[in-house]
């Protein structure tokens, strides 16, 4: 007989690790977690640049903690230590380097499989799987031979360039503030003015241009990318041509609908996954962190999602809670 996990979760970065973490803490450790990168928070590895001040209240959005992980504003590596310890601290059976491609729902349970043809069985099933596994990409075509100079995280960014950062939110914003001390940076956005981003990042932003080491192109479209002898040129929807080293995409990420078309996680008309107030998408789904909303979300509210959750599964099945 194959082992019948209570909770399977699918994504380990913050709303995982927390739903994982807060499942242990109330006596559930029949639970499994899984994560296709080779490591935990694949997201604050990847699009985390290693000065950028960690915020916890991310966009301005104050949240009250509810759960058992201590998160404060920090850097990136003190964060990601934060949930190495978790997962270490409550010894979280997780399952790095695997991929879960398909669920299925037989009788009462889910089969979860991976991308190495590994099945398992799970009766919750928690969906944590984040939005930047697919960042957002502007509508034009963007040409291959420029691939290695246009980009979607600063991590990449060798300095001493002419680089256009495209974006009108805080990564934009954090992105140009980060790479603004050894380039020459231009910050684009098709709005007149800087809405989306929270006041400490509008205002880093704003002063740097007041010094003069960033420059502002607002309320122009991009229509075009074309390769120039190996650089980028950009056509604005002003009329202007400019030619950088390096384009920055900082538009967010979106929902991988192609996973979410191979499991029973019920989508609405746009196909985004359909989630209650509890987290409930339909019975024994649950859907966590960024992916549960339809903006990106924070770190603060994916640990909270998690706890709740835990919270309602425990309502459901009449855990015992540990004193
Ligand atoms: C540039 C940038 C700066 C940010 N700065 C801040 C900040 O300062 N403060 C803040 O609170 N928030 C910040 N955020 C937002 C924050 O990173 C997210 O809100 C948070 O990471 C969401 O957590 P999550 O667990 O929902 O998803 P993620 O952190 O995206 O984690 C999802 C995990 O699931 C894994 N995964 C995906 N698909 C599968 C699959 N099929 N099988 C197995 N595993 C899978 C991924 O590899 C990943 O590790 C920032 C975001 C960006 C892009």
């Amino acid at each position: 007989m194959q082992k019948i996990y209570d909770i399977a979760i699918i994504g380990a970065g913050p709303a995982g690790i927390a739903t994982a973490v807060e499942s242990v803490l109330c006596c559930i450790n029949n639970i499994i977690l899984f994560e296709k990168g080779q490591n935990h928070s694949e997201t604050i590895r990847k699009y985390f640049d290693d000065r950028k001040p960690v915020d916890r209240d991310w966009k301005g959005l104050k949240v009250d903690l509810k759960g058992n992980i201590e998160f404060e504003d920090g850097t990136k590596n003190g964060t990601l230590e934060t949930f190495n310890k978790s997962l270490l601290d409550h010894r979280i059976d997780t399952k790095f380097s695997t991929e879960i491609d398909e669920i299925s729902k037989e009788g009462n349970h889910f089969h979860i499989k991976t991308n190495t043809n590994e099945t398992f069985i799970a009766k919750y099933i928690v969906v944590a799987i984040g939005k930047m596994g697919k960042p957002n990409k502007p509508d034009y075509d963007l040409p291959k031979s420029l691939k290695d100079r246009i980009n979607f995280n600063i991590t990449d960014c060798p300095g001493h360039e002419d680089v256009l950062v495209v974006g009108g939110g805080d990564s934009a914003a954090e992105y140009a503030y980060l790479i603004r001390t050894d380039n020459k940076v231009t910050f684009t956005y098709r709005r007149d003015k800087i809405t989306r981003a929270n006041p400490k990042n509008t205002k880093n932003l704003l002063d740097s241009v007041k010094e003069g080491v960033i420059q502002l192109k607002l309320g122009v479209d991009i229509l075009s990318v074309t390769d120039e002898e190996g650089k980028c040129r950009v056509n604005f929807s002003d009329n202007s041509s400019l030619v950088y080293d390096r384009i920055i995409y900082a538009l967010g990420g979106s929902t991988p609908k192609e996973f979410l078309s191979k499991t029973p996680i019920v989508v609405d008309e746009k196909g985004k996954p359909v989630v209650d107030e509890n987290h409930i998408n339909s019975d024994g789904i649950y859907i966590a962190g960024d992916i549960a909303g339809p903006l990106g979300g924070s770190i603060a509210l994916a640990l909270n999602h998690g706890y709740n959750i835990v919270q309602d599964i425990i309502k459901k099945d009449n855990y015992c809670l540990k004193q």
